[in-house]
């Protein structure tokens, strides 16, 4: 369905990461996990691309998040300001977490962050119990969009681990470093076998993180995807 919203606030979320939040308009209803497209411009200047909702359904706005390249979409979505309007078509994907699972593995780096940040808002705000452990990584710890907000979801519920990690580490981190590998997965999520996993974001990304789930023998069926096409 397509139609117009504007923008009621953005958040820089990392120094090339930024949120911008939209008016929900009534009886928008999507699922957690699912994107939208957004158009910009008109006439021969038009642009259009997807976006994954980083915005939980139980939020009372749309919120998306871009990395920042520098391209002409990009530098018009980052001007954007309250008020202006844009026009949404959406929304889409079965890349979706509705508490299905008991026991989720999200594996992501950089802004493949968005869907699952937006379903475990949403497992948060519904009062679900799944277990979720996410692995997440980033080249600086000055990279890691959501970081507060992901840390406080951990301090919140039980069942939600976060564990970030960092390739290009400064002195003073003190967490995980490196890639996410098998390793990694093995010993922050010792039942993998039972678990159901999530993996979003630039196709290297995704492509890497199937490998090693392969590599461990997951079950395809237990795997869920999410190739932002368009980066590389
Ligand atoms: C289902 C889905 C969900 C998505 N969700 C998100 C999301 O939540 N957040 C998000 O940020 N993106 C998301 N994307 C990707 C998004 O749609 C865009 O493709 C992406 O943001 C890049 O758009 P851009 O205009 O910034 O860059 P583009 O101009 O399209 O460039 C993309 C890449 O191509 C290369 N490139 C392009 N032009 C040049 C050039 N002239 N010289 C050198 N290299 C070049 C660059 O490496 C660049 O990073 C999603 C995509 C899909 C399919």
């Amino acid at each position: 369905m397509p139609f117009e919203t504007c923008v009621v606030e953005t958040i820089q979320r990392t120094p090339d990461i930024k949120s911008i939040r939209f008016e929900k308009p009534q009886g928008f209803r999507y699922l957690a996990g699912q994107y939208i497209f957004i158009t910009l411009g008109d006439g021969p200047e038009k642009m259009e691309k997807h976006f994954t909702l980083s915005s939980s359904p139980t939020e009372g706005f749309l919120e998306i998040t871009k990395r920042l390249t520098g391209h002409p979409f990009s530098n018009a979505l980052a001007g954007l300001n309250s008020g202006d309007k844009v026009s949404i078509r959406g929304p889409y994907g079965d890349f979706t977490f509705q508490a299905e699972y008991d026991k989720v593995g999200m594996l992501s780096g950089g802004i493949g962050i968005t869907p699952l940040r937006s379903m475990i808002k949403y497992s948060i705000d519904k009062g679900l119990n799944p277990s979720i452990i996410l692995l997440y990584s980033n080249r600086l710890d000055s990279d890691i969009a959501f970081r507060d907000e992901l840390e406080g979801m951990q301090r919140e519920k039980n069942g939600i681990k976060v564990i970030e990690t960092i390739t290009r580490p400064e002195p003073e981190w003190k967490g995980v470093t490196g890639r996410i590998n098998a390793e990694m997965v093995k010993k922050f999520m010792p039942d993998y076998m039972e678990r159901t996993f999530y993996t979003s974001g630039p196709p290297k990304m995704v492509d890497a993180m199937l490998s090693l789930l392969r590599e461990l023998r997951v079950p395809e069926e237990q795997i869920k995807k999410e190739n932002f096409y368009g980066y590389d």
